[in-house]
């Protein structure tokens, strides 16, 4: 806003109409007007597709991880890790390498496919596929048992498919297009693997995979953690999916089958059985052959790359592919821990922590404060609702404990070597919790990633390093730039503790009710009102938002605004000045805060899929809620930000 802010100095007439068109612009579309100017000022990267707070942030940190690169090829002496990334770096653009093994790497899974009569060699398949962490219809990992958050349990999912369910029935011109693509990226990768008969193949290939689509849950029935956990003995999985080798599954990825076990749908493993024998086989193995090369492509010749990279121009997600050096950072980036581990050795700023810290513990004690003043809730919900808050952990910037990947030798020539080995590596990590007690300080994303997550079954709530900085945080800024910013997202993050899944889990991290019928039954009230109003909101042309999915999203905003407004207004900053100013502030970083440009493809595939609603809503939509907004900028009845009072939610 510098702009405004220098004309107002030159002349009052200039000032006042300013002010007045400004103003009037805040009443019809406040995101808009807050960000007027950034909007017209900022330009999508070709190789982007998105411009944000977010993405700017990525670029400071792409150029930090390049900076780091370098310093580590400059010094004589490295550290295992190092000399990791480094090579790992080295191996990914040592193009004439990748070239000369050319599918050297997979050939002989190809040829065991190529060899493939019945369903159980299919099934044999599948067991090398899971050895090579390649991905099959059945997915087996380990994760906290809900009912149990002190211990973990293996989990049986459903995968397989590349699209959303809805878009394999092609029902409108976004899913053709999703289609298209896919179809033309498969050709590709088949003819570059020099098979013949390539359409046929494809369409082998894509009949397979909406088979499985056809009977796996959409999002919405995959949201209820009810609805997903489901306690089930081995041997009653064993016998609901007698078409796998199970057992060999299991025993290539070193679970054991005497563990504790739940099924993430269980109708989708029964009808997986049965497609298992009724798809002919010959389809089954064009499909494993196209699964293959797609996990893989990233990793062979330059070429087999080039087949994603042209189907992202072709969706029209970016307008250019990013160079080969900026996708090597981002694979050195992409090193979970291994990577953050230097990244918060490098560019965190130690002294911010106190800052942070003071933001996260007077939101804490706001949050108690009007959870013990709420005149909606019942007190025993009350009390349980305190006690999740209480006994909420907090995690800031990094974990206590590193991850000693050390065993890891990557070496310059040999991506897929260095892929693979990093792949088991975590496997095997993953496999050895099941003998232990979960660590509630272990981390579910590696600090470099710019976000924050709350973690229902730990009850524990992170803030990662990469996020604490300009423009959501500033040690030295002002407090409503850090209240609107990493304050709202803080409150953001606490109140995902009170959304639709959030809620289900008391503050042990065990899905348990704690609500009582009529408290519950308040809530649901208020969340059919925010799914309303989300429903009503036009994110591209014709196309409305799914309050059904956005839902916990939306709660969590409107909580973390609430409490941040609340936390931010007794700050000494606020308290300063006139209530009015000081309210308008908080309320115009909230707009800065999720100021962004998309180009359309993206906006839709993230209306299509992301849980969190469009960028402006999640602005504009928060807001309208809040009588304090109303109060600061003279919104009236009449105005496009106007919502009527008892259209409001409240969620505090
Ligand atoms: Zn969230």
């Amino acid at each position: 806003m510098k702009k405004i802010i220098s004309l107002c100095c030159t002349t009052a007439l200039l000032t006042a109409s300013l002010f007045a068109s400004t103003t009037s612009a805040y009443r019809d579309n406040f995101y808009k007007a807050v960000n007027q100017e950034w909007l017209s000022s900022h330009t999508i990267k070709e190789d982007e597709g998105e411009v944000s707070n977010f993405s700017l942030v990525s670029d400071r940190i792409l150029e930090q991880s390049r900076q780091l690169i370098k310093k580590i090829r400059s010094q004589k002496e490295r550290t295992q890790d190092e000399q990791n990334l480094l090579n790992l770096y080295d191996s990914y653009l040592d193009m004439d390498q990748r070239n000369a093994l050319g599918i050297k790497p997979i050939e002989g899974i190809l040829k065991k496919i190529d060899q493939i009569k019945n369903s159980q060699d299919l099934a044999r398949l599948f067991v090398l596929f899971r050895d090579r962490s390649i991905p099959t219809p059945i997915h087996i990992g380990m994760t906290e048992d809900r009912k149990d958050a002190s211990r973990y349990i293996i989990s049986i999912g459903e995968g397989g498919t590349s699209l959303l369910k809805k878009h394999y029935e092609l029902k409108d011109e976004e899913a053709k297009k999703q289609m298209r693509t896919l179809k033309h990226l498969y050709h590709k990768l088949l003819t570059l693997a020099g098979y013949d008969n390539v359409d046929k193949r494809v369409e082998n290939t894509i009949a397979v995979e909406h088979a499985l689509a056809k009977v796996q849950w959409t999002q919405l029935q995959n949201r209820d953690p009810q609805n997903t956990y489901n306690i089930t003995p081995y041997n009653t999985i064993k016998k609901t999916v007698d078409n796998l080798d199970l057992d060999a599954m299991l025993k290539v990825q070193h679970i054991p089958t005497t563990g504790t076990f739940t099924v993430a749908q269980p109708s989708y493993l029964k009808a997986l059985n049965g497609l298992l024998t009724s798809i002919d086989i010959e389809q089954w193995k064009d499909y494993t052959r196209v699964i293959c090369l797609a996990s893989k492509a990233g990793e062979l010749t330059p070429a087999f790359e080039n087949a994603f990279m042209d189907r992202a121009l072709e969706l029209g997600v970016v307008a250019k592919i990013p160079s080969a050096e900026k996708r090597a950072i981002g694979l050195v980036q992409g090193m979970g821990m291994l990577f953050g581990k230097l990244y918060v050795k490098h560019f965190f700023d130690e002294q911010s922590k106190e800052k942070i810290n003071q933001i996260v513990q007077t939101i804490q004690a706001s949050y108690q404060e009007v959870i013990k003043n709420s005149k909606r809730l019942s007190p025993a919900t009350k009390e349980a609702a305190l006690q999740k808050i209480y006994h909420m952990l907090f995690n800031v910037a990094y974990p206590k404990r590193w991850i000693d990947y050390s065993k890891l030798k990557f070496r310059a020539d040999d991506l897929v070597g260095n892929s693979n080995q990093y792949e088991k590596f975590e496997l095997l990590r993953a496999v050895k919790k099941l003998d232990k007690k979960v660590d509630r300080e272990e981390w579910g994303m590696p600090p470099q990633v710019i976000n924050a997550f709350y973690d229902p079954s730990k009850n524990k709530f992170v803030l990662l390093a990469a996020i604490l900085q300009n423009p959501f945080f500033d040690a030295n800024g002002s407090e409503a730039v850090n209240y609107g910013g990493i304050g709202f997202i803080v409150g953001h993050e606490m109140g995902h503790c009170f959304d639709d899944q959030g809620s289900q889990f008391d503050y042990h991290g065990n899905m348990k009710n704690w609500w009582t019928p009529k408290d519950h039954a308040a809530f649901d009230v208020l969340k059919k009102k925010l799914i309303k109003q989300a429903d009503a909101y036009e994110v591209l042309p014709g196309k409305f938002a799914n309050g059904k999915l956005e839902i916990g999203e939306i709660i969590a905003d409107l909580s973390g605004a609430e409490i941040a407004l609340a936390t931010y207004m007794k700050t000494e900053e606020a308290q300063k000045m006139p209530r009015k100013e000081a309210l308008q502030a908080f309320f115009k970083q909230i707009a800065k805060t999720w100021r962004s440009k998309a180009l359309p493809q993206i906006e839709q595939m993230q209306l299509d899929s992301d849980p969190h609603p469009a960028n402006e809503y999640r602005s504009n939509g928060t807001i309208r809620n809040m009588d304090a907004f109303y109060e600061a900028f003279d919104i009236k009845k009449g105005d496009k930000m106007w919502l009527d009072p008892e259209e409001r939610v409240k969620v505090w």
